[in-house]
């Protein structure tokens, strides 16, 4: 854990809400810092076990917790979702004029690395150094907008989904509706509540969509630790565009430069119904779609990923997280450079 910066020894208190997520940590500093994308798939015999996953009651005790001890932090509820559990949004702006980026985890609930990312890097900002930051950025932060989905408390079976534990995760809300294809009819309590609450109610300027991918997707002949996309629609500029793609430039420079990062451009769709393209359209706000490799949860093996890779994960969702703030902070961001793009290889599951 010696390399864990941003989190002091002395802010390690293991409250029930970061247990999971500090184990998780403690895995990935002992020792797989060369698994460039090579954490063992599930093929039936790793283990993928969802008790050591932050549970709902645990993500909304840590963020209670944490609202009391931040002075910087406000803790808001955006809405509820279909089965009534309260949607967060964990708020830090400082300043109105300054520019503000929104952080969304677990549109699908079975996708939690990112969530669980997402409280280290909330208590990250509690250190004095990261405190800093927050004069010059605005920060917005969803942990888990399918809590329903995440806790598998829904209105069809999870039958035949693979990991062990208390809980199943899916992608689905309650509803068995895909929120990710919501954004355009918004009909889902979930997606009201982020239209109305969040995107229109605060001047946005960058948003990044924190998602899981499966496990078999390569660039260059090396699996990916994840995946990248700036908006694809026709309904934005080329100059929102680039916007995007000088955020997704951070992301790339701080992620793949490290040896286990391994990041590819993802095969997305152009619907607006996507959250990425969606959200920039409507609100002209530059958003990116961050992809992790493998699943926490589902019916095809090859999407689920054996724990033993969560640790390098969750610290690449980390840094995704602590660079672009730093860059939207010090103003970096915008000298970014996007020419990467032109030569990014898209990924595929046999390139
Ligand atoms: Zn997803």
């Amino acid at each position: 854990m010696r390399r864990s910066s941003g989190f002091p020894r002395s802010a390690r208190r293991t409250t029930a809400a970061l247990t999971g997520a500090l184990l998780l940590t403690g895995t990935l500093f002992a020792g797989n810092a060369a698994a460039v994308g090579e954490g063992p798939d599930y093929q039936g015999n790793e283990t993928v076990n969802t008790s050591i996953l932050s549970t709902y009651d645990d993500v909304a005790g840590f963020l209670k917790d944490q609202d009391a001890k931040q002075d910087a932090m406000e803790l808001e509820v955006i809405g509820q979702t279909v089965k009534g559990r309260d949607i967060h949004l964990a708020k830090y702006m400082s300043d109105p004029d300054n520019p503000t980026i929104l952080y969304l985890a677990q549109q699908h609930g079975n996708e939690q690395l990112t969530t669980e990312a997402m409280l280290h890097t909330i208590k990250s900002l509690a250190s004095k150094h990261n405190a800093a930051l927050l004069d010059d950025v605005n920060v917005l932060f969803i942990p888990m907008f399918n809590a329903d989905g995440a806790m598998g408390d829904v209105n069809f079976p999870l039958d035949g989904y693979l990991a062990k534990g208390e809980r199943h995760l899916t992608r689905y809300n309650a509803n068995e509706v895909d929120l990710n294809r919501d954004h355009v009819a918004k009909e889902q309590p979930e997606t009201k509540a982020l239209h109305q609450n969040v995107l229109r109610a605060y001047d946005i300027d960058y948003a990044i969509d924190l998602h899981h991918q499966g496990t078999q997707s390569r660039v260059n002949g090396d699996l990916v630790s994840g995946s990248i996309l700036h908006p694809t629609t026709p309904d934005v500029s080329p100059e929102l565009v680039e916007r995007s793609k000088r955020l997704g430039s951070v992301v790339y420079e701080n992620v793949d430069s490290t040896g286990w990062g391994h990041i590819g451009r993802y095969a997305g769709g152009t619907a607006n119904t996507i959250g990425r393209n969606g959200i920039a359209a409507e609100y002209g706000i530059a958003t990116l779609l961050f992809e992790m490799r493998g699943m926490s949860d589902h019916e095809y093996e090859p999407y689920v990923l054996g724990q033993k890779s969560n640790g390098y994960l969750i610290r690449q969702s980390v840094l995704t997280m602590e660079a672009t703030i730093r860059s939207i902070a010090d103003g970096s961001v915008d000298r970014a450079d996007t020419s990467f793009w032109d030569t990014l290889p898209e990924q595929c599951s046999t390139c």
